[in-house]
């Protein structure tokens, strides 16, 4: 593979611009890193008031270095910075590390300063990583590189590392080499000038020595292009995600129910799950599910057994698997008297198997041989308290053979050592053999779920958005109708005639103003029939008492009629006049929204509750475009799934049409940008097809209008 970054990972010279020989500098920590860790090339020490630095001759400036010089890092301070990275470009270094801080992170004449950074540097063609960074490493031995500050080296590994936060980097490189996690490269891209994580997940994808990406973000530069790469890129190698900044949204304030519900972080949550990636909540977590996927297996489903030597620990990591959605299945008979034959009657050969205090390596092994070859299992968690009497190492040993003689090895087995102080012995060997060995048991439930959920990432087929034949031009005559008007929203009928012309199943209805228009509206709809007050300002109908439903006659619609103008008029409202409905009974209450992030563009809802979707929350986001798989994704993901199907003898809803009107409305908003925010609430599912019976929709400019067009 050869690649502009190839610069940054293999570089045969590196010159270190702003050595120091004071100890407690950065300056001086890269060369000593460089050093001590046994990079395999040449380092230039840079520093015009000093001779040698670290031992090794220095230079005054870049210029005055005899040989070539292919990476450049740089911890000037700012001002010299822009300097030395022009010297740099002639010199002809193909690239740079720039440690030093003081540009876009600062604002104001820093924001200016890295403008400049990135000017210089692309007149070289330089490619450039940072600023305010803490650097790069490559564990690779043929290059055994740490050109970061860090105090500690990682061992060598499959895993890559990318970390937007420098203060982040030292924490995930000192955890790394705690636990014995092997890393294969890492680069800190601080304000990401030129270099981005984008970049690194497309170099990574190609490059061998990584199986598992890693990355702490703090922000998506661009969303797009990271989606369509990690859409590819986790088909072979899986990409764990941790985002900081994690909140459950919900906080923006908008009018819509989409709009209340979504956040940046259901965004990024959605985005995540439509390419693959998973998602840690912290770094522990991205270790945890980092560890189990460099050498093990991914299983082919989520039944777990669990062989332990204590109850209490088979207990708490069977809850902890069950609460990640894995299941404690039933062992088969056949395994479970393979197991009784074995073990003392005091033992329990039911899953969680527990072999009581008195188990041996031996028992580890005979155990762990059994649930392995039980066709219900898909994976095993091996678990053992400090046992008396025996050597854990002996225990961890017994784990690691039965790991490496399984052909085929397509089980993972992972560990839980639930030492006392410290890590518990036997973790190393557990470790070097490549079984991931956990302290606690959510670490290793956590891990084994993210695992399952890459299969069904794996296993799901790639599909693109369906097309359907819609009248986009009348959608469009609506839209810029209201806008002429001067409207930041769509009237009640003109929202359900959008749908229609989409193709979305609408509920029979008419607007009128009289009674006369309302008795014959009813009549056309055919009773019973629901009657509501549309008014421009109000959202909720419900909550001002303007929504009466199931009139079963004349007689009652003439009295609704009077009713609901008398008491919208009494509470001021400017009524626009009387929608008039067909009363679809029977149908379960589903939600279908939109809104949209300024970063990430439309966001697709799907939820249970009609008017309680507030307080339910029970709702799925998916980013637009959706194909079917997401959108049926949606569906499955809710909590209340199982409402959606056959339950308590009333028959499963339609699932085929709530998801075509899901990407249906995906394209609506992709053809028509101007469509800000939408909800379909309720739209009513019934076991044949699907009803929208109220829709808001919401206007922004139009696509082509921009702020700078105007006067
Ligand atoms: P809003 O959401 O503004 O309060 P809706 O038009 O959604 O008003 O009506 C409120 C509730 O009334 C719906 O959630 C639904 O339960 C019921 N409803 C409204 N229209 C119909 C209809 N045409 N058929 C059956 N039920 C309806
Ligand atoms: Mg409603």
């Amino acid at each position: 593979m050869t690649s502009s970054l190839d610069a940054f990972f293999q570089p045969r010279s590196i010159a270190v611009v702003g050595a120091s020989r004071r100890p407690d500098t950065i300056g001086y920590q890269i060369v000593d890193n460089l050093l001590r860790h046994g990079y395999t090339g040449v380092v230039y020490p840079v520093n015009p008031m000093a001779s040698a630095v670290h031992s090794i001759p220095s230079y005054p400036s870049v210029s005055d270095i005899p040989g070539t010089v292919e990476l450049a890092v740089i911890v000037v301070p700012k001002e010299l910075v822009l300097d030395v990275v022009d010297e740099c470009g002639k010199k002809g270094v193909k690239a740079l590390v720039v440690i030093s801080a003081g540009f876009k992170e600062v604002g104001g004449e820093g924001v200016a300063r890295e403008a400049r950074l990135a000017e210089v540097a692309r007149s070289w063609g330089m490619r450039v990583v940072g600023p305010n960074c803490m650097g790069i490493l490559n564990t690779d031995p043929a290059f055994s590189m740490n050109a970061t500050f860090a105090p500690s080296m990682p061992p060598p590994g499959c895993t890559s590392f990318m970390s937007q936060s420098g203060a982040m980097g030292v924490t995930i490189l000192d955890y790394a080499a705690e636990y014995g996690i092997g890393i294969h490269h890492f680069v800190s891209v601080g304000n990401k000038l030129d270099l981005s994580g984008n970049d690194l997940v497309e170099y990574w994808g190609q490059d061998e020595g990584t199986r598992v990406m890693l990355m702490y973000l703090e922000n998506f530069g661009n969303p797009q292009r990271f989606t369509t790469l990690a859409r590819t890129m986790t088909r072979t190698k899986p990409i764990v995600v941790v985002k900081s900044g994690r909140t459950k949204a919900g906080a923006r304030a908008a009018a819509s129910h989409t709009g209340a519900l979504a956040g940046v972080d259901v965004a990024i949550d959605a985005l995540l799950a439509q390419c693959g990636v998973l998602r840690a909540d912290s770094v522990q977590e991205l270790f945890d599910i980092a560890m189990a996927l460099e050498d093990q297996p991914i299983p082919a489903g989520n039944r777990v057994a669990i062989v332990t030597n204590a109850g209490g620990p088979g207990i708490m990591i069977a809850d902890a698997c069950e609460s990640q959605g894995l299941e404690i299945v039933e062992l088969s008979l056949d395994t479970q008297t393979r197991l009784r034959e074995v073990f003392p009657a005091e033992a329990s050969v039911r899953n969680p198997v527990d072999m009581i205090a008195s188990a041996t390596s031996e028992s580890y092994r005979l155990a762990l041989e059994a649930v392995l070859a039980d066709p219900n299992v898909d994976a095993a968690i091996a678990a053992f308290v400090p046992p008396l009497g025996v050597r854990q190492v002996d225990v961890a040993s017994s784990i690691v053979g039965v790991y490496r003689s399984r052909k085929p090895a397509d089980k993972p087995i992972l560990a839980v050592l639930m030492g006392r102080h410290g890590l518990p012995e036997g973790r190393a060997e557990l470790r070097d053999a490549g079984v991931p060995a956990y302290t606690f048991p959510e670490s290793a439930a956590r891990a084994l779920s993210a695992m399952v959920h890459y299969r069904r990432w794996l296993e799901r087929p790639v599909q693109e958005p369906a097309h359907f034949d819609v009248d986009r031009e009348a959608a469009k005559a609506i839209l810029d109708g209201a806008r002429a008007d001067g409207r930041s929203s769509l009237k009640e009928h003109e929202a359900l005639r959008l749908l229609e012309v989409y193709g979305i199943p609408v509920v029979g209805h008419r607007l009128t103003t009289t009674l006369d228009e309302a008795r014959d509206a009813a009549r056309e709809c055919g009773y019973p029939v629901v009657m509501k007050a549309v008014a421009p300002g109000v959202v909720h109908k419900t909550d001002v008492g303007a929504v009466r439903v199931d009139i079963r006659s004349q007689e009652e619609l003439d009295g609704a009629f009077g009713d609901l103008i008398r008491k919208l008029g009494e509470a001021g409202v400017d009524l626009e006049g009387i929608l008039v409905q067909r009363y679809a009974s029977g149908g379960r209450e589903t939600v279908i929204g939109m809104s949209t992030d300024p970063a990430f563009g439309p966001i697709l809802m799907f939820g249970l509750g009609g008017i309680y979707v507030e307080a339910l929350k029970d709702v799925a986001f998916r980013l637009a475009p959706v194909a079917e798989v997401d959108a049926m994704e949606m569906l499955t993901s809710i909590r209340g799934a199982r409402l959606l199907e056959e339950f308590r003898g009333e028959s499963s809803v339609d699932r085929a049409a709530l998801v075509e009107t899901i990407q249906r409305i995906s394209q609506m908003v992709l053809d028509h940008p101007d469509v800000a925010e939408l909800d379909i609430n309720p739209c009513l599912a019934f076991p044949s097809g699907v009803l929208a019976v109220d829709c808001r929709v919401t206007i922004g400019p139009h696509p082509g209008a921009t702020i700078d067009s105007q006067p």
